[in-house]
C-alpha cells in the first residue's frame, strides 16, 4: 500500500507519526511504519540521509563495527545488492549505503530535509503531538518518534575568543562537507577520543605541523581492516541469517561475545593467550568479546589495562611521550575503546607534538591559535574533536513539552529517567530510539540495537491499533523500576568511576548516571519482548 496516500487516523491530525532523523534508525522506522500503512513524515536537519554518517565527515571517519553486521537485516535484496569493500568501511561508504537503502525503498518522498524540529507539545484534548519546525510549519501527529542518535548534539568547549581566531575552527561533527585543505597547514586537534584518533592518524602526514591537545589519553586497539573481494562478500552473505540470530543474542550486538569463560578459571598463560588472540583480531572484540570480569572486577581490569599499556609503550620511540599517551587515571574499557590505524606511530613523526593540557588547560582561542596555561600555540586550523552531549542532548534541545506542559529538558536537567530508554512518563506517545538507559546509547553495535528498538516501537503501534487504542505511556512505577534495575547493574561496573560521556561527566551540570543500559543487548531484547507479549504491563494504554 502507498501509505503516503492513506488517510490520517483522525481528523485534525496530519500524520500518524512524525519521525525526527533520517539516519540508521530513522530510515528503518520510516520503512516499518509505511509498511503498517501509516501516514508518516520524517524530518531531518541535514540535506541528505545518513545521520551520523552524514554529519561526521571529518578526515578518517570510519565505522568500527564490522561491515557484515553493520547493516539492515529485513531485506534479502538489500543484503544481496550491497557490496562492502572492506571490514571497517569509511564514512563515505557508510553514507552511500544509507543513500542506497533510501533509494531502493523510495524513502525520500516522505522525508523533509534541511529542517529542524524546534518544539513538540502534547495536546491533551486531541491526544496528539504538535511538532514545530524552523520552517514555521506545525505538524500534528499521534506518535512522535525521535531517531536523532545518541551522539548528535556536538559539545563545543566554551573557550572564549572564538571570534578572534583568524583561521578555521571546525567541530568534527560539523566538519565542512567539502573538506578543509590541510596541506602544509599548522593544525591543532583538541581531544583524543575515538574521533580525534581517526582524525590525527589520517592527517598527520599531510600537514606541516600537528599539535594534539590531550587531556585524557586512551587505550586504543589496532584495527585490522582487510579489503573484501567477491568471495568474502559471498561468504558473509551466505551467513546473513545466522549472523542476524547471533548479533541478537550477544552482550553488545556484535558477532563476538564475552564467551571465553571466567578469567579466574584460566591460568596466567591461558589468559595471555586469549588476550593476544583477541588483540590480533583487530576489532572491538578485545573490549566486548573478552572476559566478563573486565568491566566489573578491579583486579582483572588492572591486568588487562597493563597488557594494553605495554602494547602502547612499544609503539612510541620517546619514553616521555609514551608515558603521556598511557592512560593511568581509569581502567581499560571504562571509556569507549577506540580502534586505531597508525595512531601511536604518528607521535614518532617530527611534525607532531603532543600537548598535555591535563595540567595546563586550554584557556582561550587567540587571534593566532590556542592559548593554554603554559603558552600560546600558533595554528591555521583548529579541529575540535571534543565530543557530544550524548544520549540526551538532541532531545533536550528539541523543546519537548508533555502532559501539563512538563518540560523534558527541565526534567532531565534534574535527573535522567526513562522507561527501557524508549518512553518517558509524562510524555505519552513519544518514543526515543537510542534514548538514555537503553543499550543503544553506547553498549551495542548500533545497527543491532537500533533495529531492535524500531521493531519494538512498530509492534507497539500495531498493538495499539489492533486494540483500538491510541495512547501509550509508562507509569511512574514502571519507570522507577527500570531506572532502579538500570542503576543496580550500572553501579556494579567500573564504568561509573570514569569521567566520560558515558556518564554525562563531559557536560557541565549534566546529572551523572551511566547513560547506556549495561545488562546486555540480548537481555534488554528479552525484557522488551516480554513487555510486548504480556500486553504492556506498567504502561497505561488508552
Ligand atoms: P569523546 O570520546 O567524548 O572525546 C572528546 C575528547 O575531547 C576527549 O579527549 C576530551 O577529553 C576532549 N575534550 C573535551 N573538552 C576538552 C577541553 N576543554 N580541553 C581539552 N580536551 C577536551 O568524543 P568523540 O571522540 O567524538 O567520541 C564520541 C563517541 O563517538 C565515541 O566514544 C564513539 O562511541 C563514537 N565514535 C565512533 C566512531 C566509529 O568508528 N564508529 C568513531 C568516532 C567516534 P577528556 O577525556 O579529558 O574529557
Amino acid at each position: 500500500m502507498n501509505a503516503s496516500a492513506s488517510a490520517p487516523a483522525t481528523a485534525g491530525i496530519d500524520f500518524d507519526a512524525v519521525i525526527v532523523g533520517a539516519g540508521v534508525a530513522g530510515l528503518y522506522q520510516l520503512y516499518r511504519l509505511r509498511e503498517l500503512g501509516l501516514k508518516v513524515r520524517s524530518i531531518d536537519a541535514a540535506s541528505e540521509v545518513g545521520g551520523t554518517w552524514y554529519w561526521n565527515c571529518y578526515p578518517g571517519a570510519r565505522v568500527d563495527s564490522q561491515s557484515y553486521i553493520y547493516q539492515y537485516w529485513f531485506s534479502q535484496d538489500l543484503i544481496n545488492e550491497w557490496n562492502w569493500s572492506e571490514r571497517f568501511p569509511g564514512q563515505g561508504e557508510a553514507e552511500k549505503y544509507f543513500n542506497f537503502v533510501a533509494d531502493k525503498l523510495d524513502l525520500r518522498k516522505d522525508i523533509t530535509f534541511n529542517t529542524r524540529v524546534t518544539g513538540a507539545d502534547w495536546l491533551e484534548d486531541q491526544q496528539c503531538w504538535a511538532v514545530s519546525t524552523d520552517k514555521g510549519e506545525t505538524l500534528r501527529c499521534r506518535f512522535l518518534i525521535s531517531c536523532t542518535g545518541m551522539l548528535s548534539a556536538p559539545m563545543v568547549p566554551p573557550f572564549p575568543g572564538h571570534e578572534k581566531f583568524k583561521g578555521i575552527i571546525a567541530h568534527t561533527a560539523r566538519y565542512p562537507r567539502a573538506g578543509i585543505d590541510l596541506k602544509g597547514k599548522r593544525v591543532g586537534v583538541v581531544g583524543t577520543g575515538a574521533t580525534a584518533i581517526q582524525v590525527i592518524q589520517t592527517i598527520a602526514k599531510n600537514v606541516a605541523e600537528l599539535k594534539v591537545f590531550q587531556r585524557t589519553p586512551q587505550y586504543a586497539v589496532p584495527m585490522r581492516n582487510p579489503k573484501y573481494n567477491d568471495e568474502d562478500r559471498a561468504h558473509w552473505r551466505a551467513k546473513a541469517s545466522e549472523l542476524y540470530q547471533r548479533v541478537n543474542s550477544t552482550f553488545a550486538g556484535f558477532d563476538f561475545d564475552l564467551d571465553h569463560g571466567s578469567w579466574y578459571d584460566k591460568t596466567p598463560a591461558q589468559r595471555l593467550a586469549i588476550l593476544e588472540e583477541i588483540w590480533a583480531d583487530g576489532s572491538l572484540s578485545f573490549w566486548v568479546g573478552s572476559f566478563p570480569e573486565v568491566l566489573t572486577d578491579e583486579q582483572v581490569n588492572a591486568e588487562v589495562s597493563e597488557f594494553v599499556r605495554k602494547k602502547i609503550r612499544a609503539r612510541i620511540k620517546d619514553p616521555a611521550v609514551a608515558e603521556k599517551l598511557i592512560p593511568r587515571s581509569y581502567g581499560f574499557g571504562t571509556y569507549r575503546v577506540p580502534l586505531e590505524t597508525g595512531y601511536y606511530d604518528v607521535y614518532n613523526q617530527p611534525n607532531v607534538e603532543l600537548v598535555d593540557v591535563s595540567q595546563a588547560p586550554i584557556e582561550a582561542f587567540t587571534e593566532n591559535g590556542l592559548k593554554t596555561a603554559a603558552g600560546e600555540y600558533p595554528l591555521d586550523v583548529i579541529i575540535l574533536a571534543t565530543g557530544f552531549d550524548a544520549g540526551t542532548g538532541s532531545l533536550t534541545q528539541m523543546n519537548i513539552h508533555g502532559r501539563s506542559g512538563r518540560s523534558l529538558t527541565e526534567e532531565w536537567r534534574q535527573d535522567i529517567r526513562s522507561t527501557l530508554g524508549l518512553q518517558v512518563n509524562g510524555f505519552p506517545n513519544l518514543f526515543t530510539i537510542a534514548g538514555p538507559l537503553a543499550p543503544s546509547t553506547a553498549f551495542c553495535n548500533m545497527t543491532t540495537c537500533l533495529q531492535q528498538q524500531v521493531d519494538w516501537v512498530t509492534d507497539t503501534i500495531r498493538y495499539l491499533r489492533e486494540h483500538h487504542q491510541t495512547v501509550i505511556e509508562p507509569t511512574v512505577a514502571r519507570q522507577d523500576a527500570w531506572v532502579k534495575h538500570h542503576d543496580e547493574i550500572a553501579n556494579a561496573t567500573l564504568l561509573v568511576r570514569t569521567k566520560s560521556w558515558y556518564t554525562g561527566a563531559n557536560i557541565k551540570g549534566k546529572p551523572i548516571r551511566l547513560l547506556s543500559y549495561i545488562g546486555g543487548a540480548a537481555k534488554y531484547r528479552q525484557i522488551c519482548d516480554e513487555v510486548k507479549t504480556k500486553g504492556y504491563p506498567g504502561f497505561a494504554l488508552a
